[in-house]
């Protein structure tokens, strides 16, 4: 085996971070509940804002989320506590949970 010397560089500026893949969520249990969750939504997202719920719906990128967060002791599989939501809202969501957690601890 002889070494060449040249090595195999990755010109990628910026790696993707690793998947934090969370074993829950890979089960089919989940994926039926997610389904379910987005089904019942009609394919649209449930974020009301105003009095007005959002417009965005399927084909555009829906999310299964937990209303009451795992973390926060919310049910994984409970479809009451699913609500299908679009990307941006899923964003402000997750980001408005995490500060109630910060500003509770
Ligand atoms: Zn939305």
């Amino acid at each position: 085996m002889i070494e060449s010397g040249i090595r195999v560089i990755d010109a990628r500026t910026v790696k993707p971070p690793p998947k934090a893949a969370d074993p829950e969520l890979q089960t089919q249990e989940h994926r039926n509940w997610a389904r379910a969750v987005k089904q019942r939504a009609g394919w649209r997202c449930e974020w009301v804002e105003g009095g007005k719920r959002c417009e965005v719906r399927s084909p555009a990128r829906l999310f299964a989320d937990h209303i009451v967060e795992r973390r926060d002791g919310g049910a994984l599989l409970d479809p009451m506590n699913g609500r299908c939501l679009c990307g941006s809202h899923h964003t402000r969501k997750t980001a408005a949970s995490r500060a109630a957690r910060l500003a509770n601890r």
